[in-house]
């Protein structure tokens, strides 16, 4: 006998495949879905299975996108001397809540991970690769993450991005905004030492 009815039981082990989300925050999530109105949770499972038939990869930059190009590849404000490549989507909302980047974006889905059988042809290189032989790129900043992977990544790209003669870059990393030195751990402190900017004037 089942002390979980099953329908609930399917949902929280629905809930508990999600990143991040452990067997007890799925039941909480579940029962809470349970106690609210029937209408709340049909919005949800409609919101759920139009998600696929309504979201797409722009062909452009690879970000999800109800339009194709997306809204940044179709906006012809931004700057399409400058791409930004970053890992995810959601690295991509990060930079742009910033405000600080008015370029194009290119979306690597992943980053490299040979153990994992993760190579440049999983990820978006070869379209990044294309999209700057074809178009009006100057400058790719490789905003990869700060992680080992991340940084495999990063150096990978810049060794392929020479042959087509870009100028890269890398987002700086140093010491958080705020932070007293005397806690920053010896690898951030000595990257930022490396890592060091003039000071320049202002006039
Ligand atoms: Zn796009």
């Amino acid at each position: 006998m089942h002390v979980v009815p099953p329908a609930l039981d399917r949902l929280i082990n629905d809930f508990a495949k999600l990143p991040g989300i452990g067997q007890k925050t799925a039941a909480r999530l579940a029962l809470y879905i349970l106690r609210r109105p029937e209408s709340e949770a049909k919005n949800l499972a409609q919101d759920l299975l139009h998600l696929h038939a309504s979201i797409h990869l722009c062909r452009q930059c690879f970000t999800f996108s109800e339009s194709d190009p997306c809204g940044i590849c179709a906006n012809t404000s931004r700057n399409t001397r400058l791409l930004c490549v970053v890992e995810e989507p959601g690295d991509q909302l990060v930079i742009e809540k910033t405000g600080a980047f008015n370029g194009l974006y290119h979306i690597l889905h992943g980053v490299l991970a040979p153990m994992d059988g993760i190579g440049p042809d999983e990820l978006k290189v070869r379209e990044l690769l294309a999209r700057v032989r074809s178009g009006t790129v100057e400058e790719v900043l490789i905003a990869t993450s700060s992680t080992v992977p991340g940084e495999a990544t990063a150096s990978y790209l810049v060794d392929q991005l020479k042959k087509t003669g870009v100028a890269t870059s890398r987002l700086a990393c140093g010491i958080p905004m705020g932070m007293d030195i005397k806690y920053a751990d010896e690898h951030t402190l000595a990257h930022a030492i490396r890592a060091r900017q003039h000071i320049i004037e202002q006039v």
